[in-house]
Formats: structure tokens, sequence, C-alpha cells
């Protein structure tokens, strides 16, 4: 395929160390081999995660000497509001320090909204697919969080342009089954992260919409990946091809009534995130009143205001078409070369990461030992690189039964950082794989020494199950 070389030069570098395997054998025992754990100072290439790892421009970093510190009213806050405004359509911004923020602020006021109006006595949210982050807030709430993603989603080999979409008579089914009022709202996540950062069509945005709104359901459009779901839009749906990406994400967030969104993906900041709402004051208003006590007074929202500034230019750049032409192309070029070396991927190749189908990879481990995990632990041996796990180990135990969710995949996530790394670090990633298919039968499966009871895939110690 096409390389599309990198659309900037590279200004200032840092350097990055090779381990031995033996050093790796042992801080990989040491962090209880779960990867995040780990020391980054370990670590050769950190595909750990998309968030907050980008590299910001010039422009953000001379943004970031802009920085207005004022405890109120700082005029990078102005310009913030003013740059969703104008891009994305919304009214009110309150800043948050990242997604989470915007989440933990947001969804209490939705739940006692839909109170007041008699309702959520059992409530529950549905999204296409809720991030871990985003069902953890609405599970500390007391409410159920449903996943109504496409089938097709699931068939990782299966060609589907739209892998993010809802299936649109299982979300009607769901509402009913569930009743109308308790169903808080519905959360439209782009690109949908869990099923491989895969893109939502605007026509299926448009339905699910429709749908809300005949049931009187509020939108919140989960947008940590906005503007590569736009990209993927003009590329693929009908009628879009020759809209710019900035008419694409205007019309995009005519689907939803508000916002959350973590800034540490498209936007290229290290830290940040928004909650804007349309148009709803009154639902603004109730927001503020949880902004202060969690994450600081409206105007900063637990940011500095260098922060902000970063943040409103990196809105902007995150959309730049020869950015994400170059982007898009990067990931799946990785993908591609992954497949061809007969590594089984989600296919076709998500915007921000490339997601291997651990459990085609590796059929000897079952799901309860956690193959995506296993195969993270080989790949970070073997090769030093870090990646993450998209299966069981992050689904974690139903609430009320305390047994181990069924995850419908178990999948192994290479995120690749925004203007970090270089085609060359991809050929060494692809080199890695070749190196491992050929021992993959001898990779063995883990059983936890320490589960947490929330979010657990973060702090769980973990050791290899012994041969039988
Ligand atoms: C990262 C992410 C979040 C949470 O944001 P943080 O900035 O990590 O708190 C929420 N939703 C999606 C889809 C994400 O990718």
């Amino acid at each position: 395929m096409k390389r599309i070389p990198e659309p900037f030069r590279i200004k200032m570098v840092e350097n990055i160390r090779m381990t031995t395997r033996t050093e790796r054998e042992a801080a990989l025992e040491a962090a209880g081999y779960n990867p995040f754990l780990l020391p980054s100072d370990m670590v050769y290439i950190d595909l750990l995660t998309d968030s907050g790892t980008g590299s910001m421009s010039n422009q953000q970093w001379a943004g970031m000497m802009m920085g207005d510190e004022a405890y109120a009213g700082s005029r990078n806050y102005y310009h913030l509001v003013d740059k969703v405004k104008e891009l994305i359509g919304y009214e009110y911004t309150i800043p948050t320090h990242q997604g989470r923020g915007a989440e933990q602020i947001l969804f209490p006021v939705l739940i006692e909204k839909k109170k007041s109006k008699g309702g959520a006595e059992k409530p529950v949210f549905i999204s296409n697919f809720h991030f871990d982050t985003t069902m953890a807030h609405v599970e500390l709430n007391h409410a159920k969080a449903i996943n109504v993603v496409t089938e097709k989603a699931f068939d990782t080999g299966g060609y589907y342009d739209w892998k993010g979409n809802f299936d649109l008579d299982l979300l009607r089914q769901t509402i009913k089954e569930h009743g109308e009022n308790n169903v808080v709202a519905i959360i439209v996540t782009v690109t949908c992260n869990s099923t491989g950062g895969q893109p939502v069509s605007l026509a299926n945005m448009k339905a699910v919409y429709e749908i809300a709104k005949q049931y009187d359901i509020p939108v919140v459009i989960d947008s940590a990946r906005f503007c590569e779901n736009a990209w993927f839009i003009k590329q693929r749906e009908k009628g879009y091809e020759d809209k710019s990406i900035k008419e694409i994400v205007r019309e995009m967030y005519q689907y939803g009534d508000m916002l959350t969104m973590s800034a540490k993906k498209d936007p290229m900041v290290n830290i940040g995130g928004l909650c804007s709402v349309r148009s709803d004051e009154d639902l603004f208003n109730e927001v503020k009143v949880y902004c202060i006590p969690y994450e600081g007074f409206v105007t900063y929202g637990g940011l500095a205001g260098r922060d902000m500034e970063a943040l409103a230019i990196g809105l902007e750049e995150g959309m730049d078409e020869n950015f994400l032409s170059y982007r898009i192309n990067q990931v799946t070029y990785l993908g591609e070369q992954l497949r061809k070396a007969g590594v089984p991927i989600q296919y076709p190749v998500g915007g921000h990461a490339v997601f291997v189908d651990a459990k085609l990879f590796l059929p000897h481990i079952p799901s309860d030992q956690f193959p995506a995990q296993a195969l993270n632990n080989a790949l970070y041996v073997e090769a030093g690189i870090r990646s993450v796990e998209i299966g069981s180990l992050l689904l974690g135990r139903d609430q009320d039964t305390g047994k181990q969710k069924e995850s419908p995949m178990e999948l192994m996530r290479l995120a690749i950082p925004r203007r970090v790394y270089t085609n060359d670090h991809m050929d060494y990633v692809v080199e890695a794989f070749i190196e491992l298919k050929q021992r993959a039968a001898d990779i063995r499966g883990l059983t936890f020494t320490y589960e947490p009871p929330v979010l657990r895939h973060f702090m769980a110690k973990l050791k290899p199950v012994s041969e039988s």
C-alpha cells in the first residue's frame, strides 16, 4: 500500500532505550504480569495507549507560553469556549482534567434530571460500546451500562465499513425492555474504541438521534476520536467525499445534545477534557455545580490556563486533513503488514490502533486465562513493546452476580500515539510479531494473584498458569 509521509518535521527528539530480554523478564515479573505496572523506562516502543501520549506542535507549545493563570475567567478559557462553539457548534463548555472528569460531573446530573421527571427507578445508559471509565462512572452511579453495537463488529475477519455503528433494532428493543423512563442517556462513542477504533456513520448517528428524540432521551457524544471518525465518514460515506472535515464534524454534533471528550486523544494534548452542552442552559448550570467540588472552578476545570490554550489549538490541528490522512495511513499500514504476516486483526483497521484477535492468535488459552494479556506480555518480553488488553480482563465482573462478564472478543490493542513514532518503528513491531507467531503455542495463560474490585485491569497482579 502507498505510504503517506509525515506532514511534519522533527524539531526535538527524546531518546529511548532498548533493554535486554533478561531485564524485561524481571521487570514483567515485578509488575505482576500487568504492563500497566511497568516503569516506562523499561519500554522501548510504548503502544499502551494513544491517550495523552501525542506530541504537541510548535503552535501548541507556543500557546503554552500564553497561559493566563487567573483562577477565574482566564482568557484561555474564553478562547477554548469560542473554539468549541466554532468547530462543534455547542454553546456551553466546561473544561475538565480529562474525559472521565466530564463523565463524573455529567452523569449524576443526567440521572437527577430523569428522576425529577419521575423516571430512572432502575437507571440504564445505552451505548454502542461504553469505554471502560464510562462504564465505571455509570456503575458508580448505580446504573447499568448496556452496549448495543452491531454484531458485525465481533466478526474480526469480516470487512464492514461501520463496525462502530449501533444495532438500531437492538437499541429500540433495549429501550422497550428497560422502559424509556429508565434510559438516562444514549452515549454515542466516536470512534468506537472498544471494537477497534471503528467508525460510526452519520446515517447511524442520525437514526440514533431520531430514536432518542422519539423517547425524549438525551444523547451524549463520547468524543475522544471525533476527528478520526469524521475522516472515515469522508472516505466511506456516500455524499461526503467532497465535504470538509469541518463540515462533517459540525454535522456529527447535530446528532447529539451534549458531549464528553477526552482531549488527550484527537486534540493531542497531554492532559485535558471537555464537557459541552449544545443549548440546554439549565443542564449546564447543574453540571457546573458538580464541577466545582470535583474538577475546580468552572473556568479551569482541573486545567492550567496554558493547558486550555494548547487544547484550543489542538482541537483545530486534530481536524487537519493532511494530518488525518497520514495518521490513519500509518495505523492502517501497521495493520496491513500484520495481516500479511498472518496475524489475525480487527479488519478493516480502525483509527487509532490495531487490534489483534488474541482468541485466534492463541486458541489454546481460554478467555478466563486472558489470552490478550498473555499476548501483551509475550510481545513485551520479545521486543520491549507495550500494548494493552481489551477483553475479559478489562470487562470485569457483573456487579450483581460477581460472575465474570462474557466478553465477545479478546483483543490486544496496539495504540499508536499521534506524531510520535516513525514508520520504521511500525516495521519493527511487525518483525516482533513474526517472531512471536513461531512460538505462539508456548505462550501460557494467566491467573490472578490480586484482583481489585473496580477497573481491575489497571492494578491487577497476575501470574502464568502452571503447566499441567
Ligand atoms: C479515553 C476515553 C475516555 C476517558 O477519557 P480519559 O481522558 O482517559 O479520562 C472516555 N471515552 C473514550 C471513548 C475514551 O477513549
